[in-house]
């Protein structure tokens, strides 16, 4: 049975053609997958489950629809989506896993994650995950009426590009030692994430043992899409 893995898809009303590729996949190949993960960034910006946008309502119709065919959904937050929470879930059929979970692919233990966490590089980028993960912070934001949480996450997303743009390519991507540590601590030996936009097959080794790291790709200019189907997989890129 073929298990699907995507990531990134920024879903954003200002680009509709994403939206549509999402729904197709959903209303036809991931009918006759047994599971679909997203791993983080479905949305482009994800301000409460309580947003009352036609997008939320499109997704969760789509993703319950899928549910109800019998396809399993997993979802991990990105950074993008992180307050994406248990009632969006429910309505959209999805099973919430956490930032890191663990799984079997091809008799290989494999860790799945959104991917911010590899990064950490980006020093400035890893003390803003600690704020707007703390629970505290997503109950004060989440307690803001809709318009103020829209009007901040649009001034937060202008600063992010902002300063993506000085920043060195290789800060934005993940840190060597930290995909390290990450591989022995969890003693796994395979790795799916996206965030860095770069999708890749990465085979390497550690203590002479082979390990896998596979990165998946943004939905911008093209779909991204992991077919995984016994000990086979494909990383494929879709015209949108
Ligand atoms: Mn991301």
């Amino acid at each position: 049975m073929t298990q699907l893995f995507i990531s990134d898809l920024h879903l954003d009303p200002a680009r509709p053609e994403a939206i549509e590729a999402f729904k197709e996949l959903l209303a036809t190949e991931a009918r006759e997958a047994e599971r679909l993960y997203i791993l983080g960034d479905l949305f482009e910006a994800w301000i409460g489950d309580d947003d009352d946008t036609p997008l939320a309502d499109e997704v969760a119709a789509a993703l319950q629809d899928l549910h109800q065919h019998g396809t399993s959904c997993y979802f991990i937050n990105g950074n993008r989506d992180f307050l994406l929470n248990r009632p969006f879930a429910t309505r959209a059929g999805m099973h919430l896993l956490p930032e890191i979970a663990l799984v079997d692919l091809g008799g290989k233990r494999t860790a799945l994650m959104h991917g911010d966490l590899l990064c950490t590089d980006d020093t400035d980028y890893m003390r803003l995950r600690k704020i707007v993960n703390n629970k505290l912070f997503q109950s004060l934001f989440q307690a803001l009426p809709l318009g103020t949480r829209r009007k901040i996450a649009e001034a937060a997303r202008a600063r992010s590009m902002a300063s993506h743009g000085d920043k060195p390519e290789y800060i934005m991507d993940v840190a060597a030692a930290t995909v390290e540590r990450v591989f022995r601590t969890y003693e796994i030996t395979q790795m799916i994430h996206g965030h860095t936009h770069r999708p890749d097959v990465h085979e390497f080794t550690i203590d002479d043992q082979p390990m896998r790291r596979i990165v998946l790709g943004d939905w911008y200019e093209q779909a991204s899409v992991l077919r995984w189907n016994e000990d086979d997989f494909s990383l494929d890129a879709i015209t949108l």
